[in-house]
């Protein structure tokens, strides 16, 4: 009896759904120059959609060259009259201001961060919007003490920054690019990205609520297209950009010989390795912290697992388990671990990829997933059998992919998690604190972590090698690259 009322009893998760009714989306939105919001000069706009769903969320004004010009015209004249001569301890306490407005308006930026993006509410609300507030927190207190930060005796902002962003972190990266850029004493212009404009703009609202002198910050939503009218603006001093290595690449050509100052944080195909020594429970998280964190889409995903052979059935076993508990669906319920693919175009490429992953012979593997009937949706999957020249292996699919890889020594793990032409990230499982040292020594990667994945810390320099750009954001360092010292 009892048996039966067990195999009866389905234990799931009650709906438990964040309410939309923090956040007001107006139908129509402005681009943001010199302390206003403003429609785009010639009057077009875009749509800016809810990714899980499909529904349009509002129009956006879509920026042109005049549009751009009008803001670094805006930026500049801030530069010069207010926010560069304005003593470092009166900067801090506006970055103060808007921390504090994040953090007590964090609810209504992280509903609409799921809702523009579709990124589970549980990470947009404990990490994306905290992580923004405390990178804002974190620069305000460098404000006032760059002439003590090691750039010398008196270190000097560069003026202008064109900051181009991606759809990933919209509100972070928006974060990890003012912060530094303002607490040094620049003013800038924002380039979010088309799908995800809407909490930048909201950003620039507690801007003005913050009373940010008119001018130190501009946001010029639109397409690709306003990216490039920026950083090919003559009024721009540095150009800082994340996003994809073929459009960094075109950036660096067309800042080449300009000078303009400039860094780039662009993709990854990092490794995670797994030693036989790890703790298999505490590696199995961070691999599927690694790689279905924010659906994939992070330029620092573990995705290539690297797994002693040893090991690799039951670390495998393991995650297949794992997996299999993952719940994928609503961003806005609290309780899903995986939103929906950002947009459209994304999903193809994330399909296109797994197709090739298969039509090259490696072996494809989901958990038993119900996807939604509409929107952008893909299920975590899992590719073993992967060999190095795989496109899989070698490619940024910026998805809930993982591709699995085995080795039997140290040196075959450093060779296997090198062999990429990227150079961002990389994760190392081991109980032994040498051979983390030892690996960290070897991998060519910008951020190794250890024993963990995926952890973001404002103090902390991020950035990469070779395709995976150059110069870091956050710490000290990051500030650098905001400074003529
Ligand atoms: P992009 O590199 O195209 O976009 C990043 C930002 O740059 C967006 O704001 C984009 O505008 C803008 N942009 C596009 N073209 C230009 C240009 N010529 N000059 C200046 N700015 C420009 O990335 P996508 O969004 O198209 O994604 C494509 C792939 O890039 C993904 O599949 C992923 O592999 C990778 N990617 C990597 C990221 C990372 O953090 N490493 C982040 C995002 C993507 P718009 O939004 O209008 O296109």
């Amino acid at each position: 009896m009892q048996g039966e009322l067990a195999a009866q009893t389905e234990w799931d998760y009650a709906p438990a759904p964040e309410s939309r009714e923090i956040v007001s989306i107006a139908p129509e939105y402005g681009l943001f120059i010199d302390g206003e919001f403003v429609p785009a000069a010639d009057g077009r706009q875009f749509a800016t959609l809810n990714p899980a769903t499909e529904e349009p969320l509002a129009q956006v004004a879509d920026a042109g060259e005049a549009d751009v010009d009008r803001a670094v015209a805006a930026a500049r004249t801030a530069y010069e009259r207010v926010w560069g001569p304005m003593p470092g301890a009166e900067r801090a306490k506006y970055l103060y201001r808007i921390a504090r407005l994040l953090q007590e308006r964090s609810r209504e930026f992280a509903v609409l961060e799921s809702l523009d993006n579709g990124k589970p509410i549980k990470e947009s609300r404990d990490v994306d919007i905290p992580l923004a507030a405390a990178h804002f927190f974190y620069h305000a207190g460098w404000a006032d003490k760059l002439e003590h930060a090691g750039f010398g005796p008196s270190p000097r902002p560069l003026g202008v920054a064109g900051q181009v962003i991606p759809w990933n972190f919209p509100l972070l990266m928006a974060a990890w690019k003012l912060a530094p850029a303002l607490a040094a004493g620049n003013t800038c212009v924002l380039k979010p990205a088309e799908t995800t404009p809407l909490t930048a703009l909201l950003l620039a609202e507690v801007c003005q609520q913050a009373g940010l002198p008119p001018g130190v910050l501009n946001v010029t939503t639109g397409a690709g297209s306003a990216g490039a009218a920026l950083v090919s603006h003559p009024g721009v001093d540095k150009i800082a950009f994340t996003g994809s290595t073929e459009v960094g690449k075109e950036i660096q050509r067309a800042v080449a010989g300009t000078g303009k100052r400039l860094t780039l944080e662009l993709g990854g195909k990092a490794a995670n390795i797994v030693f036989d020594d790890a703790p298999v429970e505490g590696a199995v998280e961070g691999i599927v912290n690694g790689i279905f964190f924010n659906q994939g889409h992070v330029c620092c995903a573990g995705s290539r697992l690297l797994v002693q052979e040893s090991v690799a059935d039951a670390v495998l076993g393991r995650l297949r388990d794992r997996l299999g508990t993952l719940r994928l669906g609503d961003p806005l319920d609290k309780n899903t671990d995986i939103g929906a693919i950002n947009s459209r175009q994304q999903l193809d490429k994330i399909r296109e990829l797994s197709d090739a992953g298969e039509a090259e012979g490696a072996e494809r593997w989901s958990p038993p997933c119900q996807l939604p009937d509409r929107g952008y949706w893909f299920p975590p999957t899992l590719f073993t059998g992967v060999s190095q020249s795989h496109r899989i292996a070698q490619e940024e699919i910026f998805g809930p992919v993982l591709s699995v890889l085995t080795f039997r020594t140290p040196d075959e793990a450093v060779a296997k998690a090198n062999n990429t032409p990227y150079g961002l990230s990389a994760g190392v499982w081991t109980e032994k604190g040498s051979r983390i040292l030892w690996m960290a020594q070897r991998l060519r990667a910008g951020v190794v972590w250890a024993n963990t994945y995926n952890r973001f810390d404002p103090t902390s320099p991020f950035g990469g090698y070779r395709e995976s750009g150059f110069g870091r954001e956050g710490g000290r360092h990051g500030l650098a690259a905001y400074l003529n010292a």
